[in-house]
């Protein structure tokens, strides 16, 4: 009888990838985890039980084909797990690297809900499309056939990528605007590198580039460009301008010196790594070496910011967070990343104003406990009278979440639908909006969200548009 390859879960530990050690880890910001070796990725995915109902892939969001690909790998039928693994996914390897599996896919394996640990299905995917990349084996974008018909994509973050991708696959002529001099969005400028590093996502603009998909960078419509422009431009236009405007904080010393955007931060930092020349490092405004640093919020973009203070080389990290622990809104496997490089976390903590006159020098915190639970089941905060005191720093960075822009207003269109938390008003399936020939996707659609449902939404909307105009072009051909 043939051996079993899989269902090893009870005689195979799970394993993650090796995780570089903390005090070398926090002087760079390179990767943390290492790649697995062949035979590690193929040990962990010959846990996986292959289920008939495998709750995995309903939880991820792109539905990947999960057991076929870990099946595929255990098997060494890399090749193969590839041409599974990409025919769902865009950029495969960046969802394994950055996406929250524990909330997702590898937080609903059912040997998981046994007790064995789930299969480390994040690590796996990520294995599989960087030896796709080392092997050769990702081909370049081919159209199967040029088409007349161009679309606008405004917003190269993954959501507009990903629909690039898709519609140029299909043969459109693909533009895609945007208003930095990079394109990647969040993947480029957000995310740091100790989470993504950053060739990874300059490859794939690359391919797009190669495969014809034309960037006009450093074009901010509303400003370099009128949307209207845009719509006149191509036969239909995809907004993918993510959500920017940070919430921000208000009481006595708010407006001083010292008190940062945690976007801000973050774009510095990612732009000194590009080995551009940031005159807002240079001068130390957002630069937080040799400083005592407190960051506000509880959030992925906390996590980002106290990690890259600690690479910064910061005397003191602290992250203030009014719940506890268990109800933080941030990952838990960031956080521990986080603790183990030296992060101290103030939980139960708010800020209620700033000290220092024009220069920040502490924060004015209330400590919290939590009450009863709110209409969404999380217990809310509640101010412990006469707890308060002040935390010394000099660095303050406001990580406290992102809304959208006000884009009717700025590309000055009042017909563009917008929710009342001016999200853009899109069909989730389409991302059609109200305009003809308009469409949405990723967070200026769902809020700050994830970079797996930006994905999936550019597909499901080139999938629409492609749709849209085969339908057309068989009517015309009646
Ligand atoms: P974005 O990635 O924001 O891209 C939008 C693009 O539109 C940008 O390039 C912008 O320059 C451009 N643009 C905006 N307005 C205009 C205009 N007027 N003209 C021209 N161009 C314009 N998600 C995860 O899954 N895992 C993580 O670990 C994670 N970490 C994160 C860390 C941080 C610090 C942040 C802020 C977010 C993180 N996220 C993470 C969320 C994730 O990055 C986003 O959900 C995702 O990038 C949204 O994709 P998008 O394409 O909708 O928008
Ligand atoms: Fe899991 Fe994200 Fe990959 Fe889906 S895309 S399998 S949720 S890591
Ligand atoms: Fe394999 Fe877990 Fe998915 Fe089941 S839920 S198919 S065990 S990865």
């Amino acid at each position: 009888m043939a051996k079993q390859p899989m269902l090893k879960f009870v005689t195979v530990d799970r394993d993650m990838p090796e995780k570089r050690d903390a005090g070398v880890r926090k002087d760079d910001f390179n990767e943390i985890y290492a790649e697995f070796a062949k035979a590690k990725a193929e040990e962990q995915a010959s846990r996986c039980s292959q289920c008939g109902v495998p709750y995995c892939q309903s939880h991820c969001p792109l539905h990947n084909n999960i057991p076929d690909w870990l099946r595929l790998t255990a098997t060494g039928r890399l090749k193969e797990a590839y041409a599974v693994s990409q025919a769902t996914n865009t950029f495969p390897e960046i969802c394994g690297r950055i996406c929250p599996q524990d909330r997702l896919c590898e937080g609903n394996c059912v040997i998981e809900q046994s007790g064995h640990g789930t299969v480390t299905i994040g690590s796996v995917e990520k294995y599989i499309t960087d030896t796709a990349w080392e092997q050769g084996w990702v081909e370049a974008l081919a159209p199967s056939e040029e088409r007349s018909e161009s679309v606008g994509i405004i917003g190269a973050g993954p959501g507009g990528l990903a629909a690039a991708d898709r519609l140029r696959r299909a043969g459109f002529q693909v533009t895609i605007y945007d208003r930095y001099d990079r394109a990647g969005g969040l993947l480029t400028y957000g995310i740091p590198g100790f989470k993504l590093e950053k060739d990874v996502v300059m490859r794939r603009n690359q391919l797009l580039e190669d495969g014809g998909v034309t960037f006009k960078l450093n074009c901010n419509v509303g400003e370099d460009i009128s949307f209207q422009d845009i719509r006149d431009a191509h036969e239909a236009v995809i907004i993918a301008t993510g959500v920017y405007k940070s919430r921000d904080l208000q009481g006595p010393g708010a407006g001083a010196e010292g008190i940062v955007k945690a976007i801000d931060y973050l774009t510095a930092s990612n732009r000194l790594n590009f080995g551009d020349t940031v005159p807002e490092i240079e001068s130390g405004e957002l630069n937080a070496e040799g400083k005592k640093v407190v960051v506000i919020g509880g959030g992925d973009t906390a996590m980002d910011c106290v990690r890259t203070a600690i690479r910064q080389g910061a005397e003191s990290v602290k992250c203030l967070y009014r719940r506890d622990k268990a109800n933080m809104p941030g990952s838990q496997r960031e956080t521990q990343n986080a603790e183990e490089e030296g992060v101290e976390f103030v939980w139960l903590s708010a800020p209620k104003g700033f000290t220092g006159t024009d220069k920040v020098e502490g924060v004015m915190v209330q400590k919290m406990r939590l009450g009863q639970p709110d209409a969404s089941g999380r217990q809310s905060p509640e101010v412990i009278e006469g707890a308060d005191y002040v935390e010394e720093a000099d660095l303050v960075i406001k990580a406290l979440g992102f809304e959208p822009e006000d884009l009717p207003t700025l590309w000055d269109q009042p017909e563009l639908e917008v929710t009342r938390w001016g999200t853009v008003k899109a069909q989730f399936t389409t991302g059609a909006t109200d305009l003809d020939g308009v469409y949405a996707v990723g967070d200026i659609v769902r809020g700050a969200s994830l970079v797996v449902w930006a994905i999936k939404d550019g597909r499901d909307c080139a999938d629409a548009i492609i749709e849209k105009f085969a339908a057309q072009a068989a009517v015309a051909a009646e």
